[in-house]
């Protein structure tokens, strides 16, 4: 009998179902389910072959000789079952002997059978076996008979890891069996870690395949369908992918799929053959996955992308597995696997056990990136297909200086990696010698190089790399990692601490910079109107200007820190002078609050502009003679001159920080601030590049606020620099009109002795 109905395919099911609770032993089972499968597909052969230390081994047969069994090895690739696993791929051949990678074994007799059908038995998105089917007549399976043949493998899959048949832990053998691999990517943060792979979104294993009661099933996958069209549909209206770094592109697909009929019947169907909700969920998703696999189409392959993506959130929902892996908490050191994170998940994580992070997505400036840099994590991205690549328990070492990540790394590999990993730390402690030598150039200037901040721990960064005071303090920092709007106390404490801890030094205080890639989910930007370029939208000081009562109580935060010391002040993506004043003056009216109850103020309040939108460049013989220091925010003020948002990847190498456009652009507003007497630093990640500070200071840009583990890099870059011989170059290069400043500036660094790393 075929199978050509869901029916026949439930029969098996129900025959299976029985094998599986029986008390038989795993070989008894498996013996039984070769005889079942044989009848119910009529076919003179049915095999199952199981990964044993990395090799194949027919572990039951009915049809080819007995004696084979245990005694028939094939590795992988080898032969049509080896080629089933390596590929994680269906064979459907009328004729097997044709196939260029048919291997005859003599022992098992199998010259009389013309076709052959195989499917692998999965687990983790990898093979653990092999299940195939071989009739005497030349014939090609139908549809319905490779999907019955899934079906089934799916539940060998539940019955080998449950009897531990298969290599013990499947991880394992499946790491060997996909052997080490060489992933490079975008460097996003620097430094070096190793662990173990974690998803951020864990893959949900399936624990029960066979369904007892069918409408249930079909109802659990009703609601689970409903329940994710909901969230897809907020996702797209509330501009939520501003959050989770998602972009309407993607969101786009995800709908698509989401309400296509073609995917919810081929589930219901499989529910019908009696699958449990899960089960058919995955079993349709590993059918699309080797369709797609045939077709070979690289546009198809992003699709499938998204859709795997999807199904596996589905998969969350019907299962119930909803956690992030941040909330199963790291039980070892881990490197996390993500599409792409916002800064509020990526804070969630226990930062002792977090080694690295790999994003399939992700780019320089994004403010995630900002928060892995200030974190200490190594970061890479731009990696396509992750979890193809990369399974859950695999061992990754990654090397963010290099952009490269190796996994399931061999001995020599490892131990190369540990060698750098110690010279890194070599170098590190090369730079912390630095730590008490200032940073002059070498023909005498003086440049002030202060750290970027935003969580409690990052003040000790001050000392351990001597650098001369925190230039941008992130207050949003603190609103991302809260589930809720932080109080005026707590915020209070935390300045207080920052600055205690300072000492001497200065602390520049950012008000809240939240919208934009920083969304809170206690304060609804967009009016519920969905933003559709957030960046641009109401975020930073427009917000905090319309919702006053916030910043009015971070305000009374700061004065009250800085009590009786000095308190510095700045705001966030100041378009227009007027919004300066409008800012200054809620602090003022704070001030002169206290001051009326006689409490004690700060000494002195330094208020400050951070120059990250271009219009007010052209405001700034307005804005000037208000301020008493300008701040230069590359990040945000480069994605507005290039109009390339900062966080989508596709645009994260197009525009180089060393192009003439930018460097003139911020020539001429340190020159007027210059003109004006007002200190001006750039406070943008820019900084943080030993040729990019080398080219700033070249344009005249005396005070650098950068991320911590720049320090010693940037400060050995200008201790080895001559800037007298700096500027007149760069200024001749940027009159040439020459395009590529980077290799220029970067041959004349080489050629003159300058430590660029
Ligand atoms: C900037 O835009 O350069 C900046 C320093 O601010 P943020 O990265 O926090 O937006
Ligand atoms: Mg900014």
């Amino acid at each position: 009998m075929v199978p050509t109905s869901p029916a026949s395919a439930r029969e098996i099911l129900t025959g299976l179902h029985d094998v599986m609770a029986s008390r038989a032993s795993a070989q008894a089972k498996l013996n039984n389910v070769v005889r079942i499968i044989a009848e119910a597909m009529a076919s003179e052969v049915c095999s199952i072959y199981l990964l044993r230390d990395g090799v194949l081994e027919l572990f039951a047969t009915v049809g080819l000789n007995q004696s084979a069994v245990h005694v028939t090895r094939l590795a992988l690739g080898e032969g049509l079952v080896g080629t089933i696993a390596r590929d994680v791929a269906i064979l459907n051949l009328d004729e097997a002997s044709r196939h260029p990678e048919f291997a005859y074994r003599p022992e098992t007799g199998e010259e009389l059978f013309h076709s052959f059908a195989g499917v692998p038995i999965v687990r983790r998105e990898r093979a653990i076996g092999v299940l195939s089917v071989q009739h005497a007549e030349p014939r090609a399976y139908v549809d319905l008979e490779i999907e019955a043949l899934q079906t089934v493998a799916m539940v060998l899959s539940e019955l080998i890891a449950n009897a531990g048949l298969a290599d013990k832990a499947a991880s394992e053998a499946t790491a060997r069996e996909a052997g080490p691999m060489r992933l490079s990517g975008l460097k996003l943060v620097t430094g070096m870690g190793g662990g173990i792979a974690v998803y951020h979104q864990p893959r949900v294993l399936i624990e029960h395949t066979v369904a007892e009661d069918i409408e249930a099933e079909r109802h659990r996958v009703y609601s689970a369908f409903r329940k994710m069209r909901e969230q897809i549909d907020t996702m797209t209206s509330l501009a939520e992918f501003g959050t989770a770094g998602e972009h309407q592109e993607i969101l786009e697909t995800y709908k698509m799929f989401a309400y296509d009929e073609g995917w919810s019947r081929r589930i219901n169907e499989a529910i019908d053959s009696g699958l449990t909700a899960e089960a058919a969920i995955e079993r349709v998703q590993q059918r699309t996955r080797m369709r797609m696999r045939e077709i070979n189409d690289p546009l198809l392959q992003e699709r499938m992308h998204d859709l795997d993506d999807l199904a596996n959130r589905l998969l969350r929902i019907v299962s119930g597995q909803l956690g992030t892996a941040a909330q199963t908490g790291l039980r070892d050191d881990a490197i996390l696997i993500a599409r792409n994170l916002g800064p509020a998940e990526l804070l969630e994580y226990d930062r002792r056990r977090l080694k690295g992070v790999i994003l399939e997505e992700g780019s320089l400036t994004a403010h995630v990136t900002i928060v892995a840099r200030a974190m200490g994590i190594p970061m890479l991205g731009r990696i396509r297909n992750i979890r193809q690549a990369i399974g859950e328990g695999d061992l990754v070492l990654l090397d963010g200086n290099e952009g490269v990540a190796f996994v399931r790394a061999t001995g020599p590999v490892e131990e190369a990696f540990k060698s750098k990993q110690a010279a890194g730390r070599k170098r590190l402690a090369d730079y912390a010698a630095l730590r008490d030598l200032p940073p002059v150039t070498k023909d005498g200037t003086r440049i002030t190089l202060m750290i970027n901040a935003g969580l409690r721990d990052d003040a000790a960064a001050l000392q351990l790399t001597g650098a001369d005071g925190i230039g941008l303090f992130r207050t949003e920092f603190q609103f991302l990692v809260s589930a809720t709007l932080p109080r005026r106390e707590s915020q209070q404490r935390l300045y207080r601490a920052i600055i205690e801890e300072a000492g001497d030094k200065p602390v520049i205080f950012r008000t809240v910079d939240v919208g934009g890639d920083k969304a809170l989910p206690y304060i609804e930007v967009g009016n519920g109107v969905g933003e559709e370029n957030p960046a641009m939208g109401w975020r930073a000081l427009r917000l905090a200007l319309d919702r006053d009562g916030l910043m009015k109580a971070q305000a009374r935060a700061l004065l009250e820190a800085a009590a009786g010391r000095e308190l510095n002040i700045m705001f966030p993506m100041i378009s227009e002078p007027w919004e300066f004043d409008a800012a200054k003056a809620i602090v003022e009216h704070q001030r002169e609050w206290l001051a009326g109850r006689k409490k004690l103020l700060p000494a002195k309040i330094n208020y400050g502009a951070m120059l990250e939108v271009p219009a007010l460049a052209e405001m700034l013989d307005m804005l000037l003679p208000k301020i008493d220091f300008l701040s230069i925010g590359t990040n945000d003020l480069t994605q507005f001159l290039f109009a390339a948002d900062r966080a989508n990847p596709k645009l994260a190498e197009r525009y180089d920080w060393l192009s003439p456009a930018i460097l003139r652009f911020l020539r001429r507003i340190v020159r007027t601030s210059k003109d004006y007497g007002v200190p001006v630093g750039v406070c943008g990640e820019m900084g943080g590049r030993t040729l990019e500070s080398m080219a700033l200071i070249g344009i005249g840009v005396e005070r650098l606020s950068i991320t911590p583990a720049a320090v010693g890099p940037v400060k050995a870059m200008i201790r080895s620099l001559d800037r007298g011989q700096l500027v007149p170059e760069l200024e001749k290069l940027l009159a040439s009109g020459r395009a590529d400043l980077r290799t220029a500036l970067s041959d004349w660094a080489q050629a003159h002795d300058v430590a660029i790393g």
